[in-house]
């Protein structure tokens, strides 16, 4: 078994004749935090995109858990390893919190609704939301309701968890909630894929931070070198520009 459980190898991705992913190359190693950052526009989001199988590639492979993405038979199996959790929570609007996190067991899993709801809760409570499980999403706050975005994510028993900016839509009091929540993944052994700008977190648990600019990595390195000692001006740029 390869010790990587993602490998994306030499992808570029056009968007018509834009180059939005250029020769983009990434190793993610089993129960690895792997923070990716870089300005608006850089192709942060398609990575991930691509990683899911959500965009096809223009050339290049990814290989998930020994599966490559560009053999059509694979994707469902992909798709049921990873977990995704976007900036805007993205919650089923009309279920209670805790049919948003049992529907996509049941329904993908074929786990019945007992064995749903008895890990649901599970989930809810170490997302520090049990209280809130009959309740709707728009009763809840912003934290609270990407915590539930994140108990659904791992309902589904994902072995990768992505992140696409999860803080991003937050205000600046519930960040620290959510935050944990990913911290304590990251402790759990959880393989992680974070697109995020909340240094903090990537200093505390990261094991590789990569940069990203123009559809390009042009930097990865562990954080103490990421941050002490960056090698390229563009990241020297974009780290005096969030770290101030
Ligand atoms: P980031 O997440 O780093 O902000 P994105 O991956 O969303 O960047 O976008 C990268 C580039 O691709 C941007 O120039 C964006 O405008 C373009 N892009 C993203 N999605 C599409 C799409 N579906 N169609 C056309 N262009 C897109
Ligand atoms: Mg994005």
């Amino acid at each position: 078994m390869d010790k990587n459980i993602v490998t994306v190898e030499k992808v570029n991705k056009y968007f018509s004749k834009i180059l939005v992913l250029n020769d983009v190359s990434l190793k993610i190693q089993r129960s690895n935090v792997v923070v990716i950052c870089g300005p608006s526009g850089c192709g942060k989001s398609t990575l991930l995109r691509c990683i899911n199988g959500l965009e096809s590639l223009n050339s290049g492979d990814i290989i998930i858990n020994d599966k490559s993405i560009l053999n059509k038979n694979n994707l469902r199996a992909i798709r049921l390893e990873l977990g995704m959790v976007f900036q805007q929570f993205n919650l089923f609007p009309h279920k209670t919190v805790l049919e948003n996190i049992i529907l996509s067991p049941i329904i993908n899993l074929g786990i019945n609704k007992d064995e749903a709801i008895a890990n649901g809760r599970k989930l809810l409570e170490r997302v520090g939301i049990l209280q809130k499980e009959n309740d709707f999403p728009s009763s809840l706050s912003g934290g609270q309701q990407q915590r539930v975005a994140i108990a659904r994510g791992l309902a589904m028993q994902p072995k990768i968890m992505m992140f696409d900016e999860p803080t991003s839509a937050l205000d600046p009091e519930m960040i620290k909630e959510v935050l944990d929540v990913m911290i304590e993944l990251a402790h759990d052994g959880m393989t992680m894929i974070v697109v995020t700008h909340e240094m903090g977190f990537a200093k505390e648990v990261a094991d590789k931070i990569v940069m990203m600019d123009e559809g390009s990595i042009i930097e990865e390195s562990e954080p103490k070198d990421f941050f002490g000692n960056p090698k390229n001006n563009r990241t020297k740029l974009f780290l005096s520009k969030i770290l101030n």
